[in-house]
């Protein structure tokens, strides 16, 4: 496995005078891993005895869904959702579109919402209201990342990975106009 630091693949970001639009690491491949399987356990015993069902949200959660999921020693099943937020391109305003929809019924299931990064938490309010509505056992939501300080909203996520400053971050399935999210840690975006 790389280790941080080193070049990343489609990058060449590992600090070598690559890609000029990438700063600095602020969650390492290493520090991920780690945090990953602890999340992993941490949702094993909570769910004990259950059979949870993840939903993914898309694209920015589909990396750490595939790994989270590794890392849960539970008969774990999976759904997708996408949504686009309107606003500019690195601000969500709030409203936001179901582009895919849940294949699955939600009835009487125990859902975790994998989120990548919940910023002003208008994105995950939305989805949570959406996904109550639909008459799930229990609803609970895990971000890999939380952006300091910046939420609009009370978020009340049970499980987060990073506590993350306020800088535009990619990696690890995280993108700018697609690009980056093959990064295997979670990089500074200091591009324009
Ligand atoms: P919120 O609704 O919480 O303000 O925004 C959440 C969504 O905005 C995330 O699911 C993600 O798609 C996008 N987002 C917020 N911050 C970042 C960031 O630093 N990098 C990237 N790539 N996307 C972000």
């Amino acid at each position: 496995m790389s280790e941080a630091g080193q070049a990343r693949p489609g990058t060449d970001a590992g600090g070598d005078g690559g890609d000029a639009n990438l700063g600095r690491e602020v969650v390492t491949a290493e520090q991920l891993r780690t945090r990953v399987a602890e999340l992993g356990a941490e949702i094993t015993r909570d769910y004990a005895g259950r059979a949870p069902l993840l939903v993914g949200v898309l694209k920015g959660a589909f990396m750490f869904m595939s790994d989270l999921s590794r890392a849960i020693d539970l008969p774990v099943e999976f759904d997708f959702m996408a949504v686009s937020s309107y606003g500019s391109a690195t601000r969500t305003s709030g409203v936001v579109r179901i582009i895919k929809d849940l294949d699955l019924d939600l009835t009487g299931r125990d859902v975790i919402v994998v989120e990548d990064i919940v910023d002003s938490g208008l994105t995950l309010n939305y989805l949570r209201r959406n996904l109550m509505a639909r008459g799930p056992a229990s609803l609970e939501v895990c971000a890999l990342l939380l952006r300091e300080g910046l939420q609009k909203t009370d978020t009340d996520l049970r499980y987060i990975g990073f506590t993350i400053p306020p800088a535009f971050v990619v990696g690890y399935g995280l993108d700018v106009a697609e690009r980056y999210r093959n990064l295997d840690a979670i990089v500074e975006y200091v591009g324009t």
